[in-house]
């Protein structure tokens, strides 16, 4: 360790364990851009709703946070370890997408006076839902949820926009209907790095909050961004590309063809659940989870098709 390494740690060490907070694990990807590996799994009382990839990208005038986390707790976590990085003010918390995990730790960046940046549907989607993840979360969470709630978004981004974090500008994206109605992506130019929310899973089994014909478009597209490193919403972190976006898509792609021919069978919702995709089971982490509730969304998507 160095001096200047050792004169940090005391500085941040010490300011970190005076305030009570443990600092996120974080790792550097791509330069100035840090990520936290999520556990694969759902929201449990043992990981405190640390399921989701999060992040932070560091300018030399200040720092954009790429999601929260699932709580207050995490996100002050998060803050830790952005203050064990960097002084620089938090002037960005960008959200990529509504989901709980994502999104509860906003509340930790209030006192910074950050821009919240999410899609301009992002607002609307969490109004809608609210009190369903409120009530989730403390059921899912117990004390752990504690101070978690939704902020919503105050700048919002419709189609591309850019952020300028001195030295490193972020290009914003809003997507077609995928994921959820309102994905966002962030892509750091300086260094490659894609940040893709929701929009990837690796290894975690995607799941259907919006639309598959929608995601398999945006894949397409997000294919011929071509990025060097990339964090995924779940999964590991720059994980081998475009190999993690093939196996995403492959699965999709076989959900859409199988659900439609099931329709055009005439097989009822429930027939199609009990049949379609079963085999995969082995390929995705949480396929009990969320495999059949995928085969339901199809269904109700694609039924309504010419
Ligand atoms: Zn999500």
């Amino acid at each position: 360790m160095s001096l200047r390494a050792i004169a940090l740690f005391i500085l941040f060490g010490c300011a970190t364990i005076a305030r009570g907070e443990t600092a996120l694990s974080v790792t550097q990807i791509a330069p100035g851009n840090y990520a936290h590996r999520g556990h694969d799994d759902v929201a449990t009382p043992e990981n405190g709703g640390d399921i989701a990839n999060v992040g932070f990208v560091v300018g030399t005038r200040c720092v954009a946070v790429i999601d929260t986390g699932g709580t207050l707790a995490e996100g002050r976590a998060l803050r830790a370890a952005i203050r064990a990085v960097t002084a620089l003010p938090v002037c960005y918390v960008i959200n990529t997408h509504m989901h709980p995990d994502h999104i509860f730790g906003n509340a930790a960046f209030r006192d910074d006076h950050p821009q919240f940046v999410g899609s301009v549907t992002l607002a609307q989607a969490e109004a809608s839902r609210a009190d369903n993840y409120m009530r989730a979360l403390n059921r899912e969470l117990g004390n752990a949820a504690a101070g978690s709630e939704i902020v919503p978004p105050t700048m919002t981004i419709n189609g591309a926009g850019t952020l300028d974090l001195g030295g490193r500008t972020l290009t914003l994206r809003t997507w077609k209907t995928a994921h959820t109605n309102n994905d966002l992506t962030v892509y750091d130019e300086k260094s490659g790095t894609l940040w893709t929310g929701d929009l990837l899973f690796v290894r975690c089994i995607p799941v259907v909050d919006g639309s598959v014909v929608g995601w398999l478009d945006d894949i397409a597209r997000i294919r011929q961004m071509n990025p060097r490193h990339v964090v995924p919403g779940h999964g590991p972190l720059d994980p081998p590309w475009p190999q993690s976006l093939d196996a995403e898509q492959r699965y999709l792609a076989d959900l859409a063809r199988d659900v439609r021919a099931a329709i055009k069978r005439g097989e009822t919702i429930r027939q199609a659940v009990d049949s379609i995709g079963l085999d995969e089971k082995d390929e995705w982490l949480l396929f009990d989870m969320y495999h059949r509730r995928n085969v339901t969304a199809a269904y109700a998507e694609l039924e309504w098709e010419q």
